[in-house]
């Protein structure tokens, strides 16, 4: 008890002596620090804070020290999240090398490419993107045809991947390719990993109906990938891209982004006005709101519970598709509140994509989290079959 009491106030003295005033304010998209050979640090704040909690492993506080990480137990890395909030401090570095790479390759990465690749990731100095989707294999992802032939001492990459967010700034791909064409769907595909600016990588990015183009289409023509670059065996792609996924949709569903932002409770009384008992002046949406607040509160409830299990050392595995169904709904929900809330002053629309009229975007970027890391649909029908065990 004496330690933990004696962890927290050093990590609180620590925070505060090390954490710049400017990042200690809410955090809008365009400020979010994604790392990366070209990223550029919107300040000099910025850059300082990714430092001094990469220099400390916090950027990603549970993994091993070796590999860059913090070395911290369940109760410390609660600890540092806690403290992190009570000053408001922005999170240091975001990225799928954090929230996806990463996991998979503590798990299934062999020692050498756990000590190349994990500190990249940890510093932010290593941006990745996710070589999955294809245009014939999205929910049916199995059926992907981007082939890797075997050329002795390497594989050529051919194909195409879409969908693949941030393709055009990340510095490398985690990729899924079928190198044993003779084998079973599930069974022939190997998980790669290669340099986007390797001969062959071309990329082409894709609008979005919020106006905003965060994934591209990506083309491989004969890529070289080095063989030491596969993790896992050949043909053993489809289980580790199968624990990244639990992963990505751990990191979607328990993103603090999600539910970050406007008090939507304050921001319908200021634009709709309360009666004299503090009552909203609209009884319907007084109604669906209170509905919305109290699930809300249950998810949060539910995700302080899974954030312990997952610190305690515990896996989510197939119920990590709760966490991005559940999330994702409810902020499908918010956005919708707030667009009524907001009236036809919410629609109000700015062709630069800049912090005013930001309401109509983030209702329309909305509508793709029920498909980004699987859609809804898969998700039910995986906790039917993998939790609830319902017959298929
Ligand atoms: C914002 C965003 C970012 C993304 N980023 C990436 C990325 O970085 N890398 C990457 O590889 N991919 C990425 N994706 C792609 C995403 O993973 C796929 O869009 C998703 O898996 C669905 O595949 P699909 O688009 O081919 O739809 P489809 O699989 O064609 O599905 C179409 C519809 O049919 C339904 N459906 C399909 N099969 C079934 C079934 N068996 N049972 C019930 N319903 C079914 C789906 O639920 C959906 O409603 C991203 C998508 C979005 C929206």
């Amino acid at each position: 008890m004496q330690d933990i009491d004696h962890f927290r106030a050093e990590v609180s003295h620590w925070l505060n002596e090390n954490c710049p005033k400017t990042m200690r304010t809410p955090m809008p998209d365009d400020e979010i620090c994604w790392g990366g050979r070209e990223f550029a640090f919107v300040s000099d704040d910025q850059r300082l804070w990714l430092n001094r909690m990469a220099a400390r492993g916090w950027t990603v506080p549970a993994w091993p020290k070796k590999y860059g990480g913090g070395g911290l137990n369940g109760a410390q890395q609660k600890i540092l999240a806690e403290q992190m909030q009570a000053i408001n401090a922005r999170s240091p570095l975001q990225s799928f090398g954090i929230g996806m790479l990463g996991p998979a390759l503590l798990e299934f990465g062999s020692e050498a490419q756990k000590l190349h690749y994990l500190p990249q990731i940890a510093s932010g100095e290593i941006r990745w993107c996710q070589g999955y989707s294809e245009p014939d294999a999205g929910s049916d992802l199995a059926s992907i045809k981007t082939a890797g032939v075997d050329e002795g001492d390497y594989f050529s990459v051919t194909g195409q991947k879409i969908w693949t967010s941030y393709a055009d700034k990340a510095d490398w791909i985690f990729c899924l390719v079928r190198t044993e064409p003779d084998a079973k769907k599930h069974k022939g595909i190997s998980f790669l990993l290669f340099d986007m600016t390797s001969q062959g990588v071309s990329t082409k990015p894709i609008e979005l109906i919020s106006g905003e183009s965060v994934f591209c289409e990506t083309f491989f023509d004969a890529v070289k990938v080095p063989k030491q670059n596969i993790v896992g065996g050949r043909g053993q792609g489809w289980t580790i891209a199968k624990y990244l996924l639990n992963h990505e949709r751990e990191m979607i569903g328990g993103s603090d982004l999600l539910f970050g932002g406007a008090d939507v409770c304050a921001l319908a009384s200021a634009q709709i006005g309360v009666d004299e008992n503090g009552r909203l002046n609209d009884s319907i949406l007084r109604a669906e709101l209170a509905k919305f607040i109290i699930d809300e509160m249950a998810f949060d409830a539910h995700l302080a519970m899974t954030k312990n299990y997952m610190r305690a050392g515990n896996q989510l595995g197939a119920r990590s598709a709760e966490l991005k169904y559940l999330g994702t709904e409810l902020n499908q929900q918010r956005q919708n509140h707030i667009m009524a809330i907001g009236g036809l002053g919410a629609l109000i629309w700015s062709s630069h994509n800049n912090q005013t009229h930001q309401t109509p975007r983030q209702w329309l970027r909305s509508k793709a989290n029920s498909i980004e890391g699987g859609t809804s649909e898969i998700m039910l029908s995986i906790l039917a079959k993998a939790v609830l065990k319902m017959p298929s």
